[in-house]
């Protein structure tokens, strides 16, 4: 394949950029509808990245209505491997797709941290998602401690086999990965460039030995961590950066779409 420029980039192939806004938990159902409303009408007539919103639950019906027709897709932020019986609370990702979905958070670090999530339990969700066409997003990252002891790639590559574990080439191409150092996440403190580079490119590698280099030539791997409009642009011109999985700055209409814009 003939290499290709892109915005800076030479790439050996074309990956399209993605940038998700997860809301998590903000936005009742008029607020959401309306925020999905505003990020509709800002889209930019020729969009060359995927734009991806992961709503609360409650407002997945709605908002799968506001976006409907429209190049946005939308997300859970969560979802249980079982189909269905008796879980209270849980929503599993037959649910999801009922609902409009057609991607899936899974392995945030605030499942990880206040709700149990391990590389067990992400594996397991990520092996229900994909039979019913779902795209599971699935999120890794280090701790500052873990960074400070110099664990960070050991880290990155234990919660890579434990959470792909059994996930063949042709699964394992229809997944988003998100690499957001938990350091990162809400506190304004963003990965340098470099260091996000390294471990996205550490992650590509590590992929291109378990399912080959096509594959991990084609899956596209988001950076997470305080991701803003002054940084995007910065951010997603390492090569390895394939776009961004954005929390509070996806919360208002006008910095999500600067980084759409910026994004790629
Ligand atoms: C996130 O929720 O995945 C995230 C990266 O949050 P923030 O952008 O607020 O750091």
């Amino acid at each position: 394949m003939p290499n290709i420029q892109r915005k800076g980039k030479i790439m050996t192939q074309i990956r399209t950029p993605m940038v998700a806004g997860n809301w998590k938990m903000h936005k009742t159902v008029a607020e959401a509808q309306a925020l999905a409303r505003e990020i509709r009408r800002g889209l930019p007539a020729s969009l060359d990245v995927d734009v991806v919103l992961a709503p609360p639950y409650t407002a997945l019906s709605a908002v799968a209505r506001e976006i409907h027709g429209s190049p946005l897709a939308l997300a859970g932020q969560d979802v249980f491997w079982e189909t269905q019986g008796a879980y209270t609370g849980a929503i599993s990702p037959l649910m999801l797709a009922d609902a409009g979905c057609r991607l899936v958070i899974i392995g945030h670090s605030e499942r990880r941290q206040y709700f149990g999530e391990t590389d067990a339990t992400v594996n397991k969700k990520i092996k229900a998602a994909l039979p019913v066409g779902l795209t599971p997003i699935v999120c890794i990252g280090e701790t500052l401690a873990q960074r400070e002891a110099q664990e960070t790639l050991a880290v990155i590559a234990s919660q890579l086999s434990n959470g792909l574990l059994g996930l063949g080439p042709s699964e394992v191409g229809r997944l988003v990965i998100a690499y957001e150092p938990v350091w990162a996440i809400g506190t304004g403190r963003t990965a340098t460039p470099a260091q996000a580079q390294e471990v996205h490119h550490f992650i590509r590698r590590w992929l291109q030995d378990q399912v080959g280099a096509p594959v991990a030539e084609g899956l596209r791997i988001l950076y997470g961590g305080s991701v803003t409009p002054e940084n995007i642009r910065e951010l997603s011109a390492a090569p390895d950066i394939d776009g961004a999985l954005v929390g509070g700055a996806s919360l208002k209409a006008e910095s999500f779409l600067k980084i759409v814009a910026l994004g790629r």
